[in-house]
């Protein structure tokens, strides 16, 4: 059944039209919770979601609702994989004063398992633009620098749609990657097609999961960059 609403505005008829159903209703939360539509990827209490490149559980560290960047362990991914979807994560790089540029807080942040949203303390310390905080890694540099300095939170919440593929496969078209840091535009539906360094091997065609960079390098002992509230919505 379809309403026609009519109002007169300043002696004007206007009417309006209901051309579809009503959107559905979704509790948004709030600071530390949750839109109620969300898939809960770490709630700050274990990692039972999240497992290594072999499928063995997640050995990083849980402590104060927080998942802390175990070095050496590796990465760890979840369980769930998606397509399109808006994600949300909080992350806090750790303190490292002795450490410059790749070295100073260096994490990341794989949507599918493929494209690396980079994490580093880029907080008045300069790397080559399209490796620092917020940069689709080695492809393309964030608008502005909008990072907080070590130890606080921040957030990124991003919209993903990845490429989209032909029956054979082959990608048809390109997806798209749009970046906020801590409320801050940082990437602009930046084309997304080719994974960066580092990808899972697996069909860009595919869902993937989300995953966090153990990022090791022989200069740097460790780096214990924390994680918490980490929440995706399926866009499909
Ligand atoms: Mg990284």
């Amino acid at each position: 059944m379809k309403y026609v609403f009519a109002a007169v505005v300043l002696g004007s008829a206007v009417a309006y039209a209901q051309n579809g159903p009503q959107p559905q209703a979704v509790d948004p939360g709030g600071p530390g919770k949750v839109p109620s539509d969300a898939i809960v990827l770490f709630d700050g209490k274990d990692l039972s979601e999240w497992v290594h490149a072999d499928g063995q559980p997640a050995r990083w560290t849980v402590r104060d609702g927080a998942v802390i960047c175990k070095t050496g362990t590796g990465d760890i991914r979840t369980k769930h994989k998606f397509r399109s979807a808006q994600i949300h994560v909080e992350f806090a790089t750790p303190n490292m004063p002795e450490q410059h540029g790749q070295f100073r807080g260096n994490s990341g942040v794989y949507i599918q398992g493929r494209y690396e949203v980079q994490v580093l303390d880029s907080y008045q310390n300069p790397t080559y633009a399209d490796g620092s905080c917020g940069a689709l890694y080695g492809q393309h540099a964030p608008l502005v620098n909008a990072c907080r300095p070590p130890e606080q939170w921040q957030s990124y919440d991003m919209i993903f749609h990845p490429p989209r593929c032909g029956p054979e496969g082959k990608v048809s078209q390109p997806g798209s990657l749009t970046v906020l840091q801590n409320g801050v535009l940082v990437l602009d539906r930046v084309p997304v097609a080719e994974p960066t360094g580092g990808a899972d091997a697996t069909s860009v065609c595919d869902p993937g999961p989300l995953r966090l960079q153990d990022h090791v390098d022989p200069h740097v002992k460790e780096t214990p960059v924390r994680f918490r509230n980490m929440w995706y919505r399926s866009l499909e």
